[in-house]
């Protein structure tokens, strides 16, 4: 782990650059960024150690608060603590499809990303061989140059039952493990609580993050940066004790997409999108029965099928990506058949609306939340009107349940684009108008992608921590 230095120890000097939150977006930049600096990594939560985690089950929630008018449940999963919520995250890591950078050229939907697949795929490699993804059988839809650093996990029956079918049913890449550093994952199906630490989290990996120069103050807010002539100068922050600055000549908020966005807004930067767009995908789980499926094989989340992810529906309603299940299973009740059940989740893309957004109240936040756009909810219908006719003959589609609350993949607070006047944040993170004030993470996509989050956002903070000379 990093050295640590108390509020005063880091108020005693000028750093080169202040990071604020310690996981995935906050640990890449640094990665990213060329050596010699000195950089003070800044955590609100405190270092709960792993066994601590699994001890005490306590990884402090954050309680958002909402006014929610959408008519559906709705959460939203943050935790503050060292690692953030590479703690808890199931590890599942895919790349987003070339398609996700070109919505508007391509089907007139939302915006194009500043940049495209091919030129995220170095970093993409970077962060897969930093996390040992392991996977295989996609690249005929996700192109790569290079094999992914571990081969796929064992498929389960179901898997294999669907890959004779067609192949645009693989595996999920995952930072589960399957070779290298980390313990086996052997399919224990438990993990936002992983309890052999097999999969990828900050706190596991912190040896391989190192950065010379670099030091940790943990348990302290950043409320906001301080921004003098245009450019940011340091942090406000408030602990225990009370409040404080502490200076920097660049800081980079890797707090997520809800937070940056409040701290941005604290920081008084104003611009009319800055806030606004919030969303994050739609996903329910379907049942599926037939012979030849069951479980066993190498890991929780098994599976990806991409037959209803791209294409042409796109212009009018979300695709969806889906996801097979081995644990936790759901069984059948016939007799003789209990295992012959496969559980997926199909999941479809939100856009983002100027109706959902994050607002300032008084000294603390809101999240004003509208609900999911049409595009979403007609995707998800329409994938479940679609589903028996991608199956192999002989399964039976029968059943889903009602949305899930959370993806807990929180997007689009401060997208990023070339254009100071419709995006916060330009193609290299940095926020326009400020001279050293980067903004990390997911709040930069312009548009959400049907694939979880991570690996892309660790890659663009990689990316953008490599542009810093
Ligand atoms: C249960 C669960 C499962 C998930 N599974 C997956 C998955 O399989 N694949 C996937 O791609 N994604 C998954 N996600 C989403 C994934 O965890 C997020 O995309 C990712 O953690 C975002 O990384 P981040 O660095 O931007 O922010 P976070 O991980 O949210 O970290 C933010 C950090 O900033 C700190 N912080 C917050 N406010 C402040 C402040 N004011 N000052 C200082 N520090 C602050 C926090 O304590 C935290 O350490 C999952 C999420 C959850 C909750
Ligand atoms: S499936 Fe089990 S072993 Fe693998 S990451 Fe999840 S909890 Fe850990």
């Amino acid at each position: 782990m990093f050295p640590t230095l108390t509020r005063t120890e880091a108020q005693a000097r000028h750093w080169d650059i202040i990071i604020a939150g310690s996981s995935f977006s906050a640990m890449f930049f640094l990665q990213g960024l060329p050596k010699g600096l000195s950089v003070l990594v800044i955590e609100k939560g405190r270092h709960m150690t792993h066994a601590e985690q699994i001890a005490s089950g306590f990884r402090n929630l954050e309680a958002v608060p909402m006014n929610n008018r959408s008519g559906h449940d709705k959460e939203w999963v943050f935790h503050s603590l060292l690692g953030g919520n590479s703690n808890c995250w199931w590890a599942c890591t895919p790349r987003f499809h070339p398609s996700d950078f070109r919505m508007q050229s391509l089907y007139g939907v939302g915006e194009d990303w500043p940049l495209n697949y091919d030129d995220l795929a170095p970093f993409y490699q970077e962060v897969e061989e930093a996390m040992d993804v392991n996977g295989g059988g996609s690249d005929h839809v996700l192109p790569r140059d290079k094999p992914f650093p571990y081969p796929a996990h064992l498929p389960t029956r179901s898997d294999k039952v669907l890959r004779a079918h067609s192949d645009l049913w693989w595996a999920q890449p995952t930072a589960r493990a399957n070779g290298g550093p980390r313990a086996q994952c052997c399919a224990n199906g438990v993990c936002d609580e992983c309890p052999i630490d097999s999969k990828y989290s900050v706190l596991n990996s912190f040896d391989r993050l190192a950065y010379d120069g670099a030091y940790l103050l943990t348990e302290t807010e950043v409320r906001a940066a301080r921004i003098e002539g245009g450019r940011a100068t340091g942090v406000l922050v408030r602990d225990a004790d009370g409040e404080g600055e502490i200076s920097g000549s660049a800081v980079a908020l890797g707090t997520n997409a809800l937070f940056n966005a409040v701290i941005l807004l604290r920081s008084g930067v104003d611009h009319p999108k800055l806030g606004v767009g919030i969303n994050e995908q739609v996903a329910q789980n379907v049942l599926i029965d037939g012979p030849g499926l069951g479980y066993f094989g190498g890991t929780s989340v098994t599976g990806h099928g991409y037959a209803l992810y791209d294409g042409p529906h796109r212009a009018n309603h979300s695709g969806v990506l889906m996801e097979t299940y081995n644990a936790p299973m759901e069984l059948r009740p016939d007799p003789g058949k209990w295992t012959e059940r496969l559980r997926m989740k199909i999941i479809a893309e939100d856009l983002p609306r100027d109706d959902n957004r994050v607002v300032l109240d008084g000294d603390d936040y809101v999240i004003e939340w509208a609900g999911h756009d049409a595009y979403a909810w007609d995707g998800l219908a329409w994938g479940l009107e679609r589903m028996q006719s991608i199956l192999p003959d002989g399964l039976d589609f029968w059943g889903w349940t009602e949305p899930v609350k959370t993806e807990k993949h929180a997007m689009g607070t401060h997208r990023f684009g070339s254009d100071p006047a419709r995006h916060v944040v330009d193609p290299d993170l940095r926020v326009h108008g400020v001279d050293g004030l980067f903004a990390l993470g997911s709040g930069v996509f312009p548009t959400s992608s049907l694939a979880n989050p991570t690996l892309t956002l660790s890659a663009l903070a990689l990316r953008a921590g490599r542009k810093v000379s």
